[in-house]
């Protein structure tokens, strides 16, 4: 039936340009590769839990470069994936411990908001501790190589962008509905076997949520890449976990260097923070990246951003610039974002994206 949907989702498969940026995810979504999360529960991890967290992030750093290592190795058939042991404690129980002992002081995004989560106190996000769905399903709106992405809705978001489209999920309108781990992870299971071709964990923002979802990955007894699709809002904490974790970064990048992240989605110091994390991702794994352009914002936004992508993370790397922005929820407290893109504005997107040298982008 999708392929009916989305012909493009089927001719991707045997597009040169995506298989040259995605190559490792499309071996995982045709279950020729293992996912990273597989890996990571494989790759032994000693520690206790009463290691001091500096000992947990040394051990983890160590692990990092073993783990790639293991991948490697793996994806090379030098190591048999089905003759790896299970340890007693892996990579991945490691990385849950720590990102449950960043939540008692959440600086999981680059807000840090510093407060006690498993305390009950809520932070900027709003989020608890217990992961609170919107809903899931086969996405078919995604990039073709994603399509059907077997998409999670949570709620909660760690900036407030005043035209956001899924508002209703991001503030907290709807009261969704509680989840523990092994339920998440029957549902994963239940998406893939339908067809998902991957998993793909969005909101709001995934980020609140980390501790959540690598437990949930622990339950997980199916190969399935992990999407990452996250607003580049979080902490250099948060990306050091995601490595060898998340399989593709869909990373959206929504401004330029000056104030516009402040003005528009109350996020001091985006650029540097998402500049980071975009680096950290291309290094770590795979990336998708979403520059949704906005009305006389081509200048101080779209154009820096494509041009930082091509100089610092190379011009064949998939960007998707989105032309979809429509004003939704506050967004008419922002004089210039009160109407859609003009055809001029799209083809003056697309003309930056050309002479930035980008060759591997898609509107
Ligand atoms: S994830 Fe939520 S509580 Fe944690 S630092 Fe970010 S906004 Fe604050």
């Amino acid at each position: 039936m999708w392929r009916l949907l989305r012909p493009d989702a089927e001719a991707v498969l045997h597009d040169k340009k995506a298989r040259k940026s995605l190559g490792r995810y499309f071996d995982v979504m045709q279950n020729a590769k293992p996912a990273k999360f597989q890996l990571a529960k494989k790759l032994p991890a000693e520690f206790s839990e009463t290691d001091s967290t500096e000992k947990l992030w040394k051990l983890h750093d160590e692990l990092t470069g073993a783990y790639y290592e293991l991948e490697k190795h793996v994806d090379s058939r030098l190591k048999l994936f089905s003759e790896l042991e299970t340890p007693r404690k892996s990579f991945l129980d490691l990385k849950i411990e720590i990102a449950r002992r960043i939540m008692e002081n959440c600086h999981l995004c680059a807000r840090r908001c510093g407060v006690n989560r498993w305390k009950g106190e809520l932070g900027f996000c709003g989020c608890g501790v217990q992961i609170t769905v919107s809903s899931f399903f086969a996405h078919m709106g995604e990039e073709p190589e994603l399509v059907p992405s077997g998409t999670i809705f949570t709620l909660g978001c760690t900036m407030r962008c005043l035209h956001c489209q899924n508002w209703t999920i991001s503030q907290w309108m709807e009261a969704g509905e509680l989840y523990t781990p092994k339920q998440l992870a029957r549902v994963i299971e239940r998406l893939r076997s339908e067809g998902c071709r991957n998993v793909n964990l969005v909101g709001g923002e995934p980020t609140p949520w980390l501790q959540q979802w690598l437990e949930t990955f622990s339950h997980v007894n199916v190969n399935v890449p992990v999407v990452w699709n996250s607003n580049s809002y979080y902490s250099e904490e948060t990306a050091k976990l995601l490595a060898g974790f998340a399989d593709v970064y869909l990373l959206d990048f929504k401004y330029g260097e000056g104030t516009c992240a402040e003005r528009i989605s109350a996020a001091p110091k985006y650029w540097e923070n998402c500049t980071r994390n975009h680096l950290y991702a291309g290094k770590h794994g795979e990336l998708i990246i979403r520059v949704l352009v906005l009305p006389e914002h081509l200048e101080c936004c779209t154009k820096p951003i494509l041009k930082w992508i091509a100089q610092n993370l190379g011009e064949n790397t998939r960007t998707n610039v989105m032309f979809q922005y429509r004003p939704e929820w506050r967004a008419h407290e922002i004089p210039e974002l009160r109407r859609r893109l003009t055809q001029s504005e799209m083809e003056k997107a697309v003309e930056y994206a050309r002479r930035a040298g980008l060759k591997n982008f898609i509107t």
